[in-house]
């Protein structure tokens, strides 16, 4: 299956972005900043409507897109969002600004997830979107889960690696071997972790929706 073409039919069935949201994401297109595909927006979308989410933290903020789709579709919500990388933070800062307005519903933290994830509140988030660095996701896991309330979401991106994920090791260019094992790991422990009910979706470049269970 061709991913690209399936997007785009994707982008066309649904409605279109609002205004502000539409204007960020064709600069971070044309800038080259990664922002989450047609079909995750419209799964983002579909979810901040039926979740009705309080309180969600997103882990790679960019600048600012899917937090600011997130506030537009749950304009209850808090959203925090975590981003490390100066260039971007300044755009997002720009955004968010511009667009949640004061007395924003939407948090910067600003630093690397692994530090800043230890010190956020157990249980404080039901809905956690995680879209950071790939290799990162496995070291993250434990704190997510603890992060999560019960019955929380958590939806993780880019869990296909492009596809490589389900080549064999050696099909994988050598530098991005790790990587590959990593995501892997990580989809074995979403998968089997006792606090989880999850689902691997085959949809952009692989998604995977969890719950916390409520025990
Ligand atoms: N969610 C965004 C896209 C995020 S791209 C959107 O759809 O609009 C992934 C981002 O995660 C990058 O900007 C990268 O700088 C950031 N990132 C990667 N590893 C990180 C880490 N350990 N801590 C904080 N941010 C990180
Ligand atoms: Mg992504």
């Amino acid at each position: 299956m061709n991913i690209d073409r399936t997007e785009k039919y994707i982008e066309l069935t649904q409605r279109p972005l609002a205004d502000h949201l539409e204007e960020i994401r064709e600069r971070a297109l044309s800038d080259g900043i990664p922002i989450i595909r047609p079909s995750v927006q419209g799964l983002l979308r579909f979810l901040m409507g039926y979740v009705r989410p309080e309180n969600i933290l997103e882990i790679g903020t960019a600048v600012g897109f899917s937090a600011l789709l997130m506030h537009e579709y749950a304009p209850d919500a808090r959203v925090t969002t975590i981003e490390n990388y100066e260039p971007r933070l300044v755009k997002a800062r720009e955004n968010f600004d511009k667009y949640a307005g004061a007395g924003s519903k939407i948090e910067l933290l600003e630093g690397d997830a692994a530090q800043i994830l230890p010190e956020l509140k157990d249980g404080g988030y039901d809905f956690i979107f995680l879209d950071s660095a790939k290799g990162q996701y496995i070291t993250f896991l434990d704190d997510i889960i603890r992060l999560l309330a019960p019955g929380g979401m958590l939806v993780s991106d880019n869990v296909m690696q492009d596809g490589d994920v389900i080549e064999s090791r050696y099909a994988v260019r050598r530098r991005d071997r790790t990587i590959h094992e990593r995501m892997r790991e990580y989809l074995r422990e979403v998968s089997d972790s006792p606090y989880l009910e999850s689902a691997v979706l085959p949809m952009a470049d692989g998604v995977t929706v969890s719950y916390r269970k409520r025990d």
